[in-house]
């Protein structure tokens, strides 16, 4: 692929550079603090016809698609919307939900990051995609690969071993599992980045993955059709709302659906919550004593329990609630089981523990007066439908290539092994 034919280009917001994705470009090349962001050529909201994110491919930076019905969908809630005494409540719902279009067979949002992640890997010709996981990004990318025969590498600590399912048989994923918690599996697939041939998801700093998450925001302003006032989502890294944000940037741009910014309101789970101690005192850097003690166990949603979000880096999360007006929040593990049997009882579908988090976070901003009952709220559903999924679609366990039991252990040759099949 040549650089003139690409449909976007990366821009930096510390130097105001634009540079061409040719080999799949995590950070800046003049080596600033920030997050490139996408520049597309096309202006205009111009959604394709038919299901699956790949209907905003103006929007993704990838040149070809993947086939596949796996995108958000978003309905305006009556129940739930009634108990709240909410006038104007749209919920997007990312999981498997056949009555509503909803076709993610792995149930979360982190599907949207996967299939152009994988994709645009594909087009930058850059090595096998390693991607460390609490569980649910790891089961979005294993789906995928297995979907289109395309390798990766994903790391989870061991109690998310159970987590890692496909509806295919996952030919092509190198599972490695880690005697540890999710922090010591970022740390140990920090190490295995450096071998030759293996290039890091990136996270926050991916673009995929972020204009990917950022199609919920897009889909949601399809079905309303002007922006909302408010956008609502569990947050770990707090990578949704910064997708959130750049894609409300985007459709403001075009002049048709409003001039105001979603303000975002992102939740997270005592006692799991660094970004809301720091955003609540304005600080833009979470400190030592912003983190929880070694209590993550106790967290009803583990995959929201980061340690180092992308939170100051130029174009992060601080920036997006300071740009949006927005505001962060927190919620007990009792208030979000209560949310779960709520939105389980009013809108029929099983969610996320992460998505509970959701709910429960406008639960109680509604009942703190700190959202409006009239104003347009989009509520991110960022996972669900396990339940629905299990009855319906067959799946198949993937089971570790390796055990990592210490974390000075060596599995360069096994992995070495692995990447030589794919040379
Ligand atoms: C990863 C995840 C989140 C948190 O997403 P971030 O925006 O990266 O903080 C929320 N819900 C579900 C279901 C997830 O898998
Ligand atoms: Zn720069």
């Amino acid at each position: 692929m040549s650089p003139i034919s690409r449909h976007y280009s990366l821009y930096c917001p510390v130097c105001r550079q634009r540079f061409s994705d040719e080999k799949y470009l995590l950070s800046c090349p003049n080596g600033c603090n920030s997050l490139l962001r996408t520049e597309y050529k096309r202006k205009d909201f111009h959604p394709l016809s038919g299901h699956g994110i790949f209907k905003y491919k103006d929007w993704l930076p990838v040149e070809d698609i993947i086939k596949t019905q796996s995108g958000p969908i978003c309905y305006k809630s009556e129940k739930l919307a009634e108990i709240l005494n909410l006038k104007n409540l749209w919920i997007s719902f990312s999981g498997y939900w056949p009555e509503r279009d909803a076709n993610v067979i792995s149930c979360s949002f982190k599907e949207f990051e996967a299939y152009p992640t994988m994709q645009r890997r594909k087009e930058c010709n850059s090595g096998i995609i390693l991607v460390a996981s609490a569980g649910n990004t790891a089961r979005a990318f294993a789906e995928v690969s297995a979907k289109i025969d395309e390798p990766v590498i994903v790391v989870v600590p061991k109690s998310a071993i159970d987590k890692i399912y496909t509806s295919n048989p996952a030919k092509n994923v190198f599972l490695i599992a880690i005697d540890g918690d999710y922090t010591d599996a970022i740390n140990y697939s920090d190490k295995l980045c450096s071998i030759d041939g293996i290039v890091a998801e990136g996270g926050a700093k991916n673009i995929a993955r972020r204009d990917g998450m950022g199609t919920v925001m897009l889909e949601a302003v399809r079905c309303i059709g002007h922006l909302p006032d408010w956008y609502i989502q569990g947050v770990g890294s707090g990578t949704g709302g910064i997708a959130a944000w750049e894609a409300a940037i985007r459709l403001i741009q075009t002049g048709n659906f409003g001039e105001t910014l979603p303000k975002l309101l992102l939740i997270q789970n005592y006692p799991f919550t660094p970004i809301t101690n720091a955003y609540m005192k304005y600080r833009r850097k979470i400190e030592q004593f912003d983190l929880p003690g070694p209590d993550e166990e106790s967290v009803y949603a583990p995959v929201l329990t980061n340690r180092a979000p992308p939170y100051s880096i130029v174009g992060g999360v601080y920036d997006a609630l300071i740009e949006t007006d927005g505001i962060m929040g927190s919620v007990t593990n009792a208030e979000s089981i209560d949310a779960f049997s709520l939105f389980q009882n009013t809108e029929g579908i099983d969610i996320d523990p992460a998505a509970a988090v959701s709910v429960a976070g406008l639960i109680k901003a509604v009942y703190e007066g700190k959202i409006d009952s009239n104003s347009c709220i989009l509520l991110n559903i960022t996972g669900g439908g396990y339940i629905r999924r299990q009855h319906e679609v067959n799946i198949f366990h993937k089971t570790p290539d390796v055990i990592v039991n210490y974390l000075d252990q060596d599995i360069k040759s096994e992995i070495k092994e692995f990447l030589n099949k794919y040379e």
